[in-house]
């Protein structure tokens, strides 16, 4: 196998190529070695007081005006260079043109939302949060809260599945809030973010030391932390613990965001039929999200929950969309699923399939079918699983264990009151979708599950044609979960904000807040 060169890292302002070999990168399709990634040797220290002290200054000297315009200038960087991010993401994640959309377009779409909010905020470098309050009879001294950026570096230690989108969707809030940024994507599929960091580095859009990439090895980089600091993670909920734990977090009180795993669901009205659109709807929601991008979305359906009568003819129905979509190497034009994003991952989603089947009956399985264009023994490929349980409520691992793949699973339900309850074994969640015609079900079903869930996305045959989709992450929307989904919250359009800003109490005369309102703008969402 040949060895391909070091991709370099962006630290203190400069590119720098880490020491020692090395880990390789691979085409998860051909098994072939892309390129590496290394962040031995690095001066992790002199990196962050960089971008504490040269990018934040400088980006904070900015109005949220200003800022929003490098935003503007960072999507038109992105957008000249796509095509080279397409061809990236089928070499080194496997996914087919339309699933790297979901990536790379979606990261795009999210920054320029976030381009176009920051223009609202105009020459402001602060921001008021609610009306002055009164503190005694004398409306001469009052509080204001406000909302100041905080003094430090945002770390983003991100997940293999959005090396696009997972950068943006943290970065566009952070760079607007006027906080410097510092990626360790993944190692898996480390390329596309490197390659896209590279690119606005390159149109000299930033100021120093305000976007940062680290590639390889995490060591050392928690360690780096100082109270003024925050550090947003998307991972496993194993990973997550660690850095819960960490003395950064649990000592020098680092602001912490977890975006951890989930057993997302979607729940069938009770008053659906087969024939019904609600039935239609829910059909086609689960069988493209077990395949846009092989399953590995942090919201992809997981649990479908279906009144028992309709069981089998939802099994029916699942099973046959999934009979015709061809599996294989993302470039040939019939492929409509590529791989998992590496053989680590195809061997977790086996051994999870195989897990769940302890307690679940298999409804559908497409890996008897032979892949296109690939080599089942080399290719990182495993197609849709529908496993089913009759008696979900004596089931444990169906409502614990996250497949990270294309593999859902079936659930009868006996009553209403039944199926919310199951759903909240999932123990918090990112999204659940509900499917049904009646405004009053969907109404009720979004009050009994809003507070395990970080969002509730209801299919109705009026939104059929508009609604956004149950697993896409839209950015006027809060994405996050609690409980198991990490406790965490992004986007919510001017919501994300407040991550990267702290909030103070000025108490003061009027006189004194006139003048600080001048330099602010009130928060409205
Ligand atoms: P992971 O192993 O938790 O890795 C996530 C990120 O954390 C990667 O950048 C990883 O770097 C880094 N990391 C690993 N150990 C660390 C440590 N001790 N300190 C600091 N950073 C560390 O998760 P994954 O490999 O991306 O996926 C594993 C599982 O997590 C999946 O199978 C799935 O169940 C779940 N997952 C959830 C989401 C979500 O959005 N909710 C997304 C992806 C995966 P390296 O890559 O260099 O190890």
């Amino acid at each position: 196998m040949t060895t391909t060169p070091l991709l370099p890292n962006h630290l203190s302002g400069q590119w720098q190529t880490g020491s020692g070999p090395g880990t390789p990168l691979f085409d998860p399709v051909l098994g072939t070695e892309l390129a590496r990634v290394s962040s031995d040797g690095l001066d992790l220290a002199a990196g962050f007081a960089f971008a504490r002290d040269q990018g934040g200054p400088a980006l904070r000297a900015l109005s949220y005006g200003e800022r929003a315009g490098l935003l503007g200038a960072i999507v038109k960087v992105l957008q000249a260079n796509r095509d080279a991010y397409f061809e990236i993401a089928t070499a080194n994640c496997g996914t087919t043109t339309r699933d790297s959309a979901v990536d790379i377009d979606g990261g795009i779409f999210t920054l320029g939302h976030y381009a176009k909010l920051g223009e609202t905020l105009g020459n402001a470098h602060a921001l008021l949060d609610g009306e002055r309050i009164r503190m005694g009879k004398d409306p001469v001294f009052q509080t204001q809260h406000i909302l100041s950026p905080t003094r430090g570096v945002a770390l983003f230690i991100n997940a293999f599945n959005f090396p696009g989108w997972g950068l943006w969707e943290k970065a566009a809030p952070a760079l607007l809030s006027g906080v410097p940024v510092i990626v360790k994507p993944a190692t898996a599929t480390a390329w596309l973010t490197q390659r896209m960091v590279k690119d606005v580095i390159d149109a000299g859009i930033l100021p120093p030391g305000a976007l940062s990439v680290v590639c390889g090895s995490s060591a050392g980089l928690m360690d780096q932390l100082q109270p003024f600091d925050v550090v947003s993670f998307t991972g496993s909920a194993e990973t997550a613990r660690i850095i819960r734990s960490h003395p950064a977090v649990a000592a020098r009180s680092v602001r912490c965001n977890i975006e951890a795993d989930s057993l997302n669901s979607a729940l069938l009205d009770p008053a659906a039929t087969p024939q019904s659109e609600a039935f239609g709807l829910l059909v086609g929601e689960v069988v493209r999200e077990m395949t846009v991008k092989a399953g590995q979305k942090c919201t992809a359906i997981r649990r479908v929950f279906v009144p028992r009568a309709l069981y089998d003819a939802a099994a029916q129905a699942i099973g046959a969309r999934l009979a015709n979509i061809p599996v294989g190497n993302p470039r040939h034009e019939a492929v409509r699923m590529g791989s998992l994003v590496s053989q680590e991952q195809k061997a977790g989603v086996l051994e999870g399939i195989a897990t769940l089947r302890t307690e679940a009956e298999l409804l559908f399985d497409g890996n008897s079918t032979a892949l296109v264009d690939a080599d089942a023994s080399v290719a990182a490929c495993v197609a849709p699983v529908l496993l089913g349980s009759r008696e979900p409520t004596k089931a444990r691992l169906l409502h614990e264990v996250e497949v990270f793949g294309p593999v859902a699973t079936l659930m009868a339900y006996d009553s209403i009151d039944q199926a919310h309850e199951l759903i909240r074994r999932g123990e918090g969640s990112l999204v659940c979708s509900v499917y049904s015609a009646d405004p009053a079900f969907i109404a009720a079903a979004a009050l009994e599950l809003g507070s395990a869930h970080g969002r509730v996305h209801a299919v109705s045959p009026d939104v059929a044609a508009s609604h956004s989709g149950h697993g896409n992450v839209m950015p006027m929307s809060l994405h996050g979960g609690p409980g198991r989904a990490g406790g965490g919250e992004e986007l919510g359009g001017l919501r994300a904000l407040g991550f990267y800003h702290r909030r103070s109490a000025v108490q003061a005369s009027s006189a004194a807040l006139d003048v600080l309102a001048a330099s602010a703008c009130a928060l409205t969402f």
